[in-house]
């Protein structure tokens, strides 16, 4: 017998590694998913072996089959604990949204709504038209809409008012940025049809840079938040209100993707930095801004544009607005984080406790502390496996998402030194806990930040920690 038959009779049978997986119930999957993925994984090494060179089968076929099984377990979107200290955590979701809101999502999105029925003529409605006021008014517009999220925005702004003869947007240098997971803002601009004309330098753009090429292929001048990196130094680039003066000697407008989407100054926050905020853009003249939903504002994913009216009703006539569309569970989220936000402003309570992310933000750093003794106390009571060491440390918030990249926020975090197998290892097996949690080594430690965990949550981490260690 020739070796490739040899191997080829020991693959197991499909019914064996079924039964030897399905048995404890681990997995958590269907048994029809287990099985298909069983027989296309064992058939496709059968056509390597009879067909190939089997270079593609593995030597512990069974064991292979098991670690794609439960790579695809742990692939389940699930709740995890942030322990990152980063708020706005792409990985993680960015950020959460209110449990009100939420409520209110579930019970429109498990039955029926209203969501194109006018409740007072009984006719076809308006999509999210309470949305769509709430969200003008937070931003002080004179309309607003939604789609899908923030990168979709601008490719429906460029593909609706960069037309016809008038393809060309102005665009600094300086913000030609790629904002991380494949936004790249030539790219996207190109994918709307539009012409990128690129002006000034990296470093410096100025007002006179624009000008110059302003011509009647001029569709309108785009400005880029740089809201994931910091440029300092030898850099300049015209204020909002000079590039409106300029464009307005040529009726052309704005366009502002501010991104990270403050909705109130983010000082009141606790950060030591501004970002600016929609309403503040606006204010400055620009026709329109597109923010993301999911980021400061503390949404869903979503597209937030505010501006003139005329604009956003020449978008919403773009047959590609219908291809961007929200659906109603995020019509609805956003609708009451809206609403939310315009309750606090008017009991004009801090600007955004509503949003439970922004919340997290504003626990002092001897709350964190206290938190942070209850559960290495609880773990202590527990009995710690030997070489262990777990404290309470000093450590730094981030906002992340691509915000405020020079802000830091004081933090306090739990910091274990001494785990079998080192830091990396303890922060493997915390990922496969129950509840995961996520947490971020440095050095020889392993750093769980607390300003990202829920109070909440408190427990279910000490739980996740004991249960760590008891299986170390
Ligand atoms: C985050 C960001 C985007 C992308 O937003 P999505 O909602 O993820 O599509 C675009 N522009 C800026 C400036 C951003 O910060």
């Amino acid at each position: 017998m020739t070796d490739q038959q040899q191997r080829l009779r020991q693959i197991p049978s499909v019914d064996r590694l079924q039964r030897e997986f399905l048995q404890d119930g681990s997995l958590g999957l269907p048994r029809a998913l287990v099985t298909e993925i069983i027989r296309r994984e064992i058939e496709s090494m059968r056509a390597d072996l009879t067909g190939g060179d089997g270079a593609g089968v593995p030597d512990d076929v069974a064991g292979s089959i098991r670690e794609q099984l439960h790579a695809l377990s742990a692939a389940r979107i699930q709740p995890v604990i942030n322990a990152t200290g980063v708020l706005i955590h792409t990985n993680l979701g960015r950020s959460p949204v209110t449990l009100a809101a939420l409520e209110r999502a579930t019970a429109v999105a498990s039955g029926y709504s209203n969501l194109e029925l006018d409740l007072i003529t009984g006719k076809r409605g308006h999509r999210g038209a309470l949305a769509e006021e709430a969200l003008a008014c937070l931003c002080g517009a004179e309309a607003a809409t939604v789609v899908n999220n923030c990168a979709s925005a601008l490719v429906l702004i460029l593909r609706a008012l960069a037309v016809g003869e008038r393809r060309e947007v102005i665009i600094s240098r300086g913000e030609l940025v790629e904002i991380g997971g494949g936004f790249r803002v030539p790219e996207i601009m190109e994918t709307s049809g539009a012409i990128l004309r690129e002006v000034g330098t990296t470093n410096r753009t100025h007002l006179d840079d624009y000008r110059r090429v302003i011509s009647p292929a001029t569709a309108m001048l785009l400005k880029v938040h740089r809201s994931n990196f910091h440029m300092t130094g030898f850099v300049e680039s015209p204020a909002m209100e000079e590039l409106v003066a300029l464009a307005r000697e040529h009726a052309l407008p704005v366009v502002e993707d501010l991104g990270s989407g403050a909705m109130v100054d983010t000082r009141a926050l606790g950060a030591s930095e501004s970002e600016p905020t929609a309403a503040q853009c606006l204010a400055a003249g620009a026709d329109l801004v597109c923010v993301s939903g999911d980021k400061l504002f503390g949404g869903p994913q979503a597209g937030i544009i505010a501006g003139r009216r005329a604009l956003i009703r020449a978008l919403k006539r773009d047959p590609f607005f219908r291809v961007l569309r929200c659906d109603k569970i995020v019509l609805t989220l956003l609708q009451e984080t809206a609403l939310a936000c315009l309750e606090a402003r008017s009991e004009e309570k801090p600007p955004l406790p509503d949003v439970a992310m922004l919340g997290l933000a504003a626990a002092s750093c001897d709350e964190l502390r206290a938190r942070g003794e209850r559960i290495v106390a609880a773990l202590a009571a527990a009995g710690l496996p030997a070489g262990v060491k777990i404290e309470v440390t000093a450590s730094e918030a981030r906002f992340g998402g691509g915000t405020m990249p020079q802000c830091a926020m004081p933090s306090m975090a739990l910091s274990v030194r001494g785990a079998a197998g080192g830091a990396e290892a303890l922060a493997a097996r915390l990922r496969r806990a129950e509840p995961p949690v996520i947490g971020h080594v440095g050095g020889d430690a392993l750093s769980l930040d607390l300003r990202t965990v829920f109070p909440r949550q408190d427990e279910m981490l000490a739980r996740a920690l004991k249960a760590v260690f008891a299986g170390s």
